[in-house]
Parts: structure tokens; C-alpha cells; sequence
């Protein structure tokens, strides 16, 4: 006889459980996910129950977690992964189901005796309860009473509730384990990433550890030439037999990264001294100088080696890839094919840098910084909902500089903050300059945040101070800041949130998506928006790969309350994705190139911009 539920206690049931799903990341959701069942069991007065997720690339049902945890179950498990092909009827209802079913001994029928008698008196009544998310069965939760069981409505009503919670958490870990994969992994070749090397070179050279590490920083000479004359595409393919080749030529415990374009680092897992990392360079660099075939071309390019040695507990990772670059600089600039060996007189810096460095001094009070204005905008009207500050140098010889070749060395020299102060003034007086005309009333301004920046001491007072001066309500500014800031100093970081939030302006995450690790602080940090980084958004139409990071990134700000705006909208295929999968503000040349702050007045306005494709397209609800 089931237990009676009044409607109220089976809330309490779903809001205990959606209380417990909340903690769920991809470390604990296997315990939390049998604690619920736990629960239900209980409540239920159940036999067993199950959480499994469909991995539809292979036709299988996964085991998640169940309750009560069978005992003596052989190794593997045989109901561990179940193929469907393979799978009984009822079973195989989990590949596709949409709506519960309970599978119920009918005791009016002949068919009911014969099972009793088959046997052995022996009945059990199953309840499967499908996960679905954005209308695709990604697993199933079942409930199992070894009796004959009746599941009322409103009882069917509440596991409902809780299968689609746990589906959420299942579509949240699977966000958060492909973010945590792409934060380590370069795309085209599958090599570590930067922050991958980093991660290990600051675990091999920590102090006690066994030295020296060694850093063999390649370099493909002349790559340039084959993406100018073959396309990129040859260039990519060539990258991508490079490493396979490079992948070859080096024993397995050895890290390999791809640092940048055609820059990669291998890291021996062994210390090595200069002459031995040397002779290990030249091996590499012979391995590697076989022709390539692309296209019926066929391809040779060498490649310079720069060595560097890093002694734990003295170079930081920053210290020995620096080294290690400007050796292979050196090997470059002797003719490219060489390998040298870091030495401290290599620690010129190039004549760009200096250069920067030597006019960056001088150029807040010269005048010569400006800003342009980059709209933000809701791609169902066409409205300008923000409007983003981007620094601009007008160079005296160089002419006008964008900010990634002039933030970083302004870091480098202490010049970050007044050059930030400098935005966030020019930035506020103007926006409150339109705003005294009467345009832009409902827009917001958004302003780039540098981490240094943000880290200073007095930044939110500045801030106030700022807003105040110019009239401007908090929550008309909304400050941008990077992944990476979050997690460097994660308590000053949010002691500064907090106190942002009481002088009441907005904060975003920008180019979110490439650094994983501020996933587990969302929850806890008084964050407003979220902005996916263009690098997911350009391809999104072609690129199916992307598109399910961008579908991940949407369940994830749905599931904390984010707002969430897509850069680098440039072409329409990726504005309708977005649009279907209910991503309505973007930024991107297809919506509006930047502009000079008097263009952005008239935008503002305007109030909307028209849009570049036949409005309005197919929402999401
Ligand atoms: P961000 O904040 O992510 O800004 C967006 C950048 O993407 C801008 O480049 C913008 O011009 C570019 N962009 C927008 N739509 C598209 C598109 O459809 N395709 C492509 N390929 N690019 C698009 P910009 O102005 O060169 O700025 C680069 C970065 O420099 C910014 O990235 C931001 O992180 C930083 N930055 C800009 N202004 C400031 C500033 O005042 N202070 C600080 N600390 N950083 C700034
Ligand atoms: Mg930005
Ligand atoms: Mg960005």
C-alpha cells in the first residue's frame, strides 16, 4: 500500500532535493545524486532506485548512481553501461522516452497469475522517469518496489520535478567538464594549452622539487609564408602534422604545449643540464625537419629551439618561459634552423616593446588615447541596449594602436592603473555628456577592467567617486572584468565584488568560457552577466563543436540567474543560433563595427540599429 502524500509534503520532497542538486559539480554529483535517491527511497517506501545518463555517441545508458549500492557486484558491472541493441524492451524505452512510465504487474489479467507463478511469487513494479534536456532523453531516473505498486499523479508529478533538476545538474557538469578540457587543451592539435604548461612548470619548480627543469621552447620558422600562399587551412594542417610529429619524437611523459601560433614547449619530465637539454634540441629539430605533405605540395620548414633551464625554487614558470622565448628570439634571429641556449644577455627586449614602453610614458596627459564605443544589442528589435568603452592609441608614428598591443606592457610598467583611471573617467564623462542630451537614458555603459586594475588599492572609491562626480546611476555602469582575475586572488577578489556591489554598479565576466576555473565561484560571487568569448561564437553555425559549448554556457547562466551577451556575432548563421537557442544581445561586426564616440551618440539616439538580417527570426520560449 504506497504511503499517502499531501501535495505539501511532496513540495518539501522537491525542494529538499532541489536544495542537495544545487551543491552538484562534476567532483561530488555521483554522492549527492545517491543521497537523493537515498531520500526518495525513503520517502517512497522503495526497493531500489537509479539514476542513469544516455551517452548517445555509443547507444548506451550509464549507471550514476543508485540506492541502495548493490552488494558482491562483479567488476566491471554488468549494468554499469547497457548498450540499447542489447537491452530488453523495457530498458531500451530510456533511449528516447519523453514522459514517465510505469511498468505494473496487471492483476485483472491472465498474464498476472502467469507472472506471479513464473516467479515464484515474485513481483516488482518499475517507475522510469526520463531526463530530457532541450528535448533530448539524456537519461533516466527509476524507481524499483519488488510488490505490486500504484504511483499516484501528483506522486509521478514530483519525480518529474526532480528528474528535470537532474537534469540541469547533468547538463551544468557536462558544461563544466568540456569547459575544463578546452581550458586545457589547444583545439587544432589537442597539445596542452598554455595554462596547461603553466600549471605543470609551476608544480615541477616548486621548491624541493628536482632540478633543473628544462624548457624547449620550438618555433616554426617562416609559417607565415605557408598560411600567406596556401591559406590557412594548409597552415592548420601543417601545424597539425607538425605536433603529431613532434608528438612522436619525444618519449611519452614528456609535456608538450602548443604556446601560441606556431609555438610550442616541450617540457622533459626528467632534469636535464644545459648540454644534455642542448643535444635533446638538436634531436627534435632533425625529427622535425622531414617534408610534409599538404595538398600535393610538399612541405619543408625548420625550426628554431630555444633552450632554457628553470631551478626549482628560484624561477618562477613566468621566469623560465620568458628565458626560454627569448632564446629561441635569438636562434630566430640568426637565421632560423638554430638552436640556442638562454644566457642573460639575451634579456634585451625587442625594439617594439621598447618603443611602446617609451611613448606609453607620456601619453595619458598628451592626449593621445581615445575611446571608441562598441554597441551591445538585443538581436530580436535591433535596440542598443550597452554601449562597451574600448581604448584606442593614436601612435605617433605607428598610427592608431589597438589595446592588446599596448595593455600588456602598460601592466609591465606600472601604467595600468592610470591608464585605467583614465577610461573609467573619459569613459563616465562622456557617457553623461549624452545623457545631459538626453540619449542613452536606458542604455548602460560597459568599461574593461584590467586585473591589476581591479586588485589596486582604492579602486571602488575611485569608482564612486567617479559616477558620483558625473551623475551617473550605479547600476548604469557595468565593469568587465576577466576570468583570470577572478581565480588569481579569489578572497580579494571578492572582498572588491562585494564592495562594488554596495556602490552599486553591475559586473560581468568577459570572454567567458576560456579559463574554467571561475565555474565554482560563480555561485558565490555577486556577478551580473556573462559574455561567451567570440572565439565560440564566430563559427557557431558551422561548428557543431562550438555550438555545444555555447548551449552549455546558456543552461549555465539560466541555471544562476546570469544574464548573458555573445561577442563576435559576425555572420547571420551564428545571430540565428544564438537567437534559437535563446541568446538574444550580442555584439559582433555584423551588428556594428566599433565607433568613434560622436557615431555612438547618434546610435544611442537612434535607439536601434537596422538589423542585417529579415526580422523577426524563430525564438526560443
Ligand atoms: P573585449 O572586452 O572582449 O572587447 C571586445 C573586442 O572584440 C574588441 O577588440 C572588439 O573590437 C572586438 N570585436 C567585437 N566584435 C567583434 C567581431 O565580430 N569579430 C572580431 N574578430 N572582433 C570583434 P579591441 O577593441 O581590440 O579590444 C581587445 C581587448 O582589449 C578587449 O576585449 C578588452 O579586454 C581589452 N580592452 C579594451 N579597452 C580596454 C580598456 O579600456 N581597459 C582595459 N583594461 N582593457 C581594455
Ligand atoms: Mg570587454
Ligand atoms: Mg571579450
Amino acid at each position: 500500500m504506497p504511503l499517502e502524500h499531501g501535495r505539501r509534503s511532496l513540495d518539501l520532497v522537491v525542494t529538499a532535493a532541489a536544495t542537495k542538486l544545487m551543491t552538484a559539480n562534476t567532483t561530488n554529483a555521483a554522492v549527492v545524486i545517491q543521497s537523493v535517491l537515498a531520500d526518495l527511497v525513503e520517502v517512497f517506501g522503495l526497493d531500489h532506485s537509479f539514476v542513469r545518463y544516455n551517452d548517445h555517441s555509443i547507444r548506451a545508458s550509464i549507471l550514476v548512481a543508485e540506492w541502495p549500492v548493490r552488494t558482491g557486484v562483479p567488476d566491471p558491472d554488468p549494468i554499469g553501461i547497457v548498450y540499447f541493441e542489447d537491452a530488453d524492451p523495457v530498458f531500451a524505452l530510456a533511449e528516447h522516452a519523453k514522459s514517465p512510465v510505469v511498468f505494473r504487474p496487471e492483476p485483472a489479467t491472465d498474464d498476472y497469475q502467469k507472472l506471479i507463478e513464473d516467479s515464484g511469487g515474485f513481483v516488482s513494479t518499475l517507475a522510469a522517469v526520463p531526463l530530457v534536456s532541450a528535448d533530448v532523453t539524456t537519461g533516466v531516473l527509476g524507481f524499483v518496489k519488488f510488490a505490486d505498486r500504484e504511483w499516484q499523479p501528483q506522486e509521478i508529478n514530483a519525480v518529474e520535478a526532480i528528474a528535470s533538476l537532474l537534469a540541469q545538474v547533468q547538463a551544468r557538469c557536462a558544461a563544466e567538464d568540456q569547459l575544463r578540457y578546452l581550458a586545457e587543451h589547444d583545439d587544432l592539435t589537442g597539445l596542452h594549452n598554455r595554462r596547461a604548461l603553466l600549471a605543470e612548470l609551476d608544480r615541477r619548480l616548486a621548491a624541493g622539487r628536482p632540478g633543473p627543469v628544462a624548457a624547449l621552447f620550438l618555433d616554426l620558422d617562416r609559417l607565415k609564408a605557408i598560411n600567406d600562399y596556401l591559406g590557412h587551412n594548409a597552415g592548420d594542417r601543417f601545424i597539425r602534422a607538425f605536433a603529431e610529429r613532434l608528438e612522436r619524437g619525444t618519449a611519452d611523459d614528456y609535456l608538450i604545449a602548443r604556446f601560441g601560433g606556431d609555438e610550442f614547449v616541450v617540457i622533459p619530465s626528467s632534469p636535464l643540464d644545459a648540454t644534455q637539454a642542448e643535444s635533446l634540441a638538436g634531436e627534435l629539430q632533425s625529427k622535425l625537419r622531414e617534408r610534409v605533405s599538404i595538398d600535393g605540395e610538399t612541405l619543408t620548414r625548420t625550426v628554431s629551439v630555444g633552450v632554457a633551464l628553470g631551478v626549482p625554487g628560484r624561477d618562477t614558470s613566468s621566469d623560465l618561459l620568458r628565458k626560454a622565448d627569448q632564446a629561441v628570439l635569438t636562434a630566430k634571429g640568426a637565421g632560423g634552423n638554430k638552436i640556442a641556449v638562454f644566457s642573460e644577455d639575451m634579456s634585451l627586449r625587442s625594439a617594439f616593446r621598447n618603443d611602446i614602453e617609451l611613448h606609453l610614458q607620456g601619453v595619458i596627459e598628451s592626449g593621445a588615447l581615445v575611446l571608441h564605443y562598441l554597441p551591445e544589442i538585443d538581436m530580436r528589435t535591433g535596440e542598443v541596449l550597452a554601449t562597451e568603452a574600448l581604448v584606442r592609441w593614436e601612435h605617433p608614428t605607428r598610427g592608431l594602436l589597438f589595446p592588446d598591443s599596448f595593455i600588456g606592457v602598460a601592466e609591465s610598467i606600472n601604467l595600468a592603473g592610470e591608464l585605467g583611471r583614465w577610461v573609467v573617467r573619459a569613459a563616465c564623462a562622456e557617457f553623461s555628456a549624452w545623457r545631459s542630451r538626453g540619449v542613452g537614458t536606458n542604455a548602460v555603459l560597459r568599461l574593461n577592467v584590467s586585473p591589476v586594475q581591479l586588485v589596486a588599492e582604492g579602486f571602488v572609491r575611485e569608482v564612486a567617486a567617479t559616477i558620483e562626480e558625473f551623475g551617473l546611476a550605479g547600476e548604469s555602469v557595468c565593469l568587465e572584468i576577466t576570468e583570470s582575475v577572478v581565480v588569481s586572488d579569489i578572497e580579494t577578489t571578492r572582498i572588491t565584488l562585494a564592495a562594488l556591489k554596495e556602490v552599486g554598479v553591475q559586473i560581468a565576466i568577459d570572454d567567458f568560457g576560456t579559463g574554467y576555473s571561475v565555474l565554482s565561484h560563480l555561485k558565490s560571487l555577486p556577478v551580473d552577466t556573462l559574455k561567451i568569448d567570440k572565439s565560440f561564437v564566430r563559427d557557431l553555425g558551422t561548428n557543431a563543436g562550438d555550438l555545444a559549448i555555447v548551449r552549455a554556457v546558456i543552461a549555465l547562466a539560466d541555471a544562476f540567474g546570469l544574464e548573458l551577451v555573445a561577442e563576435g556575432v559576425e555572420t547571420e548563421a551564428a545571430a540565428r543560433t544564438l537567437m534559437q537557442h535563446g541568446c538574444h544581445r550580442a555584439q559582433g561586426y555584423l551588428l556594428s563595427r566599433p565607433l568613434e564616440g560622436a557615431a555612438m551618440e547618434a546610435l544611442l539616439a537612434k535607439r536601434r540599429i537596422v538589423l542585417p538580417f529579415p526580422a523577426p527570426l524563430p525564438t526560443a520560449p
